[in-house]
């Protein structure tokens, strides 16, 4: 068994620019932003979205165990994908040291990177002087096929095909590999290549899936990115065991993403949708584990209501049970279940409430499920849900 763990967690999933419109909370409105922590203990960032605020504040809050020393890779110079920089308190701290990664812009020039950081802090963008950051930087430009370690992680770079270029990473850990390639458009021969050979045996492989497969056909060609259907294509192809599909386009509601995310299932085994909190630990005693926190699920209030349940268990067989369910509210449920349903799958819960005349009455509510706290002692699971409709 390998005891080696490694965690990543999602701090911004979606592409483009921010989204606070109500019909997309659940999947999360920041820019791409995840923390992958390796069984060394060595911190990685991927991107500095508008999650990397978020994310800025936890690592305060954990000051005493956070890593001084963190290495920052970014894929490329959108606003999507740096806006988040000048938020993030630990560049503040000056015991903190950060190593950023990326590469040379043709636009530019020499320390693209650091050239970028200048501007966005410059007058009159921003408020505060780039010399209130003393946290140490340091700035190192990686070409497409680099490989380099640092600590037990072997990081990989590669191009992958973007206007303006950008630029896919892989990290191999004692504990697993992560593939982080977002922004990519299909169709350029050598760097659809590319890209496989990044992807090669991933047991994580973060794809984007910002457009339907219709949309890249259409109007949205040459824009860059790509679809949950490429994304499986390649997960296939080169045998990565999980695809996340990421960088939801802004216009994506909860209930597109839901849509997307089915149409992929119903094509590979182990897809799940980015979710802003969502955590995936690699290693261990399981070969993975995939959780999104309860921060995300909705308030609740007692009440106790019987339930007839039905969905589809981790193994992908369908199930139905009767539970009672205590734990409810319009936005989403808590329900114990014997049965594990998959996480992301959808959940038909049939409640009997008492009617106005004391008789029973069925109501028939369509969840999402966003939470398993499986309970191995009792056999059973705490299933959060979100009523989707
Ligand atoms: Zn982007
Ligand atoms: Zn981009």
């Amino acid at each position: 068994m390998n005891e080696a763990q490694a965690k990543l967690t999602f701090w911004g999933v979606r592409g483009s620019t921010p989204t606070v419109d109500p019909a997309t909370w659940r999947y999360g409105g920041n820019t791409p932003c995840l923390d992958f922590v390796a069984p060394d203990g060595t911190q990685f960032i991927f991107d500095c979205g508008t999650g990397l605020r978020m994310l800025g504040s936890r690592l305060q809050e954990q000051a005493g165990s956070f890593a001084p020393e963190t290495h920052l890779l970014v894929t490329h110079y959108h606003w999507d994908h740096i806006q988040g920089l000048p938020f993030f308190s630990p560049f503040y701290v000056d015991r903190n040291t950060f190593h950023f990664y990326s590469f040379q812009s043709k636009f530019l020039g020499r320390d693209s990177l650091k050239q970028v950081f200048e501007a966005q802090m410059a007058l009159p963008y921003f408020p505060v002087d780039l010399s209130a950051m003393s946290a140490k930087r340091t700035f190192r430009e990686v070409g497409g096929g680099e490989s380099f370690q640092i600590g037990t992680t072997k990081i990989t770079s590669r191009w992958l095909n973007h206007p303006q270029g950008a630029m896919g990473y892989r990290l191999e850990t004692p504990a697993g590999i992560i593939v982080y390639a977002t922004d990519n458009e299909p169709g350029d021969p050598a760097l659809d290549r590319s890209l496989r050979e990044l992807a090669e045996g991933a047991d994580v492989f973060i794809n984007d899936a910002q457009f339907t497969p219709e949309q890249l056909a259409g109007s949205r060609r040459g824009w860059g990115h790509s679809t949950w259907q490429e994304g499986v294509k390649v997960a296939k192809e080169v045998g990565a065991k999980r695809l996340v599909l990421f960088h939801h386009d802004p216009d994506s509601t909860d209930r597109i993403v839901d849509g997307l995310l089915r149409q992929a299932r119903g094509e590979f085994e182990s897809v799940f949708a980015a979710t802003e909190g969502m955590v995936i630990t690699l290693g261990g005693a399981e070969s993975a584990n995939i959780h999104i926190p309860g921060s995300r699920s909705s308030l609740r209030r007692e009440a106790q209501f019987r339930a007839t349940v039905s969905g589809t268990r981790e193994d992908g067989r369908s199930f139905e049970e009767e539970t009672v369910v205590r734990d409810v509210s319009l936005q989403g449920a808590l329900i114990p279940l014997s049965n594990c349903p998959r996480l992301q799958s959808e959940l038909l819960v049939d409640i009997e409430t008492p009617g106005a005349d004391g008789e029973r009455q069925k109501m028939q509510l369509r969840g999402y499920v966003v939470r398993v706290d499986p309970d191995r002692e009792k056999g059973s699971a705490a299933v959060g849900v979100v009523f989707t409709d």
